[in-house]
């Protein structure tokens, strides 16, 4: 084979109570969609012939090094706790340790049936693979900790949805697989030496520094409090926040039905699956905080001396809503382009968040605009922004370089649902221009780039998505 990947495995070392052993299963008639030669790069990988590649990331030939496994974990499910999940319709082919030193997980997702599968196929459609290919390098160019897309496979065969869809792997990249229901399914078996043994693994892969369980939990907030008001500060709402979704190193994962939010409204949801709108986009942050409780309960299993533990723990976690607030602060104050801090922030932005929402303003498009003096033009009643903007003109004159600050905070550009689905479509039909478009546009959100203005319209009414769904 012409591809190389240096693989340098350590999840493969652990015991084997952690995975399954699972070679993907090969497809009919595998085709190379997209390879991200940047992200190659940076895990020291030479590309080779587009056959072998195809091949490889459709899980038709297994690359020297890699090591198949499925990984286990549990979680609670909106909620509620499903002892088994796992992946179920992805491999873990190994890691390499990339040019700056970080290990990464390279991973196809798509690759067929595993132990952990349930009644799934195992299988991916076409739809969510290039969704996932766009919205998390889209993430990556916006600054946001986020599992990477390396490259997109069509299999040749036919996956049943709604009706029969192309399928199609996506090969993910992550600075781990770690969830908090990786910890939750030990904890809840009553297996010790493995939660042990992963809380050992954790720390040294991903908080170094961090001093055991309650090292590491403390680590695992600020990461994810950080992570959260990044989602909150570009509109975005994940879908599914459930605990196997909630990633140890801090990183977005799992691009189900997630999406950016157009008009800002905090009750926002699309997922077709979230009915009472739990993870709704202003519900974010209390559900961070759900998660790292649970996250909490298992660690503590592990702890001699029980009482003291769940005395530090809940110090931990309940520090965490400060946290968010102050990061999300920070985050806003950017937004608006302040740069030190004052008093009365806080009330200034939820004022405007008020009038953006009475306004049905779009979230991205009006934070752009204030740089440019043409926000008003985003509301219903341009008159609401005009009082609000006497406050801000005011508490402005205090500040060196706001158009400095909002430029690099608002991005002119995210991926808009009405773009994914209208590109989704194209490449149904064959056509990748759309796929390749957005890619490229998406690598550099915080400039204007004058032939992408359609990029940057909000949908037209007949071309808004209502809702999104898991694929
Ligand atoms: P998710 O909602 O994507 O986080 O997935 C929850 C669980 O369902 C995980 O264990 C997945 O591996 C599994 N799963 C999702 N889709 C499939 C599928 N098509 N086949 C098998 N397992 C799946
Ligand atoms: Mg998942
Ligand atoms: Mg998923």
């Amino acid at each position: 084979m012409t591809l190389k990947i240096p693989f340098d495995n350590s999840y493969a070392r652990l015991p084997d109570a952690f995975f399954a052993r699972q070679p993907p299963v090969p497809v009919r008639a595998p085709r190379m969609i997209a390879f991200n030669d940047d992200l190659a790069k940076l895990l020291r990988i030479s590309p080779g012939d587009v056959e072998d590649m195809a091949e490889a990331f459709a899980g038709n030939s297994i690359p020297e090094g890699a090591e198949p496994i499925a990984q286990l974990y549990s979680g609670h499910q909106f909620g509620q706790y499903n002892p088994q999940l796992g992946d179920g319709r992805a491999v873990l082919l190994g890691e390499t340790v990339g040019t700056d030193g970080v290990r990464r997980d390279i991973q196809l997702k798509g690759s067929g049936p595993t132990p952990f599968s349930r009644r799934g196929d195992g299988r991916a459609w076409l739809g969510p693979v290039l969704r996932e290919y766009v919205i998390s390098e889209a993430m990556h160019a916006l600054g946001i900790p986020t599992t990477r897309a390396l490259a997109a496979v069509e299999t040749g065969e036919t996956v049943f949805r709604e009706g029969p869809m192309p399928g199609a792997v996506l090969t993910r990249v992550a600075s781990s697989h770690l969830r908090v229901g990786t910890f939750q399914v030990f904890a809840a078996r009553g297996q010790m030496d493995s939660l042990k043994r992963l809380t050992d693994y954790a720390i040294a892969r991903h908080y170094p520094k961090a001093e055991g369980p309650m090292g590491l939990l403390r680590s695992v907030r600020d990461a994810q409090a950080g992570l959260i008001a990044r989602w909150m500060s570009v509109g975005f709402i994940h879908g599914v926040m459930n605990t196997d979704n909630c990633s140890i190193a801090g990183e977005t994962i799992d691009y189900g039905p997630c999406a950016f939010m157009d008009t800002y409204h905090p009750n926002t949801v699309y997922s077709s699956i979230d009915r009472m709108g739990r993870y709704a986009y202003s519900n974010q942050p209390d559900i961070a905080v759900w998660n790292l409780a649970q996250l909490a309960t298992s660690l503590i299993q592990q702890m001699d001396d029980k009482e003291a533990a769940v005395e530090e723990a809940t110090e931990i976690v309940h520090a965490m809503p400060d946290l968010l607030q102050q990061n999300w602060l920070s985050r806003f104050r950017a937004k608006i382009g302040l740069a030190t801090a004052d008093k009365g922030d806080q009330e200034l932005i939820t004022d405007l968040l008020k009038r953006m929402a009475e306004g049905q303003a779009d979230f991205t498009n009006t934070f752009r605009a204030l740089g440019g003096g043409t926000a008003r033009d985003q509301f219903l009643d341009p008159a609401a922004f005009d009082t609000w903007e006497k406050d801000w003109r005011a508490r402005l004159a205090r500040e060196a370089a706001p158009q400095e600050v909002m430029a690099a905070a608002n991005p002119a550009f995210i991926p808009r649902n009405h773009r994914i689905e209208q590109m989704i479509q194209a490449a149904v039909q064959g056509d990748y221009a759309p796929f390749d478009r957005l890619n490229a546009v998406l690598a550099r959100p915080y400039e204007d780039q004058g032939d992408a203005e359609d990029l940057r319209r909000p949908p037209a009414e007949n071309e808004v998505v209502h809702a999104t769904f898991c694929g």
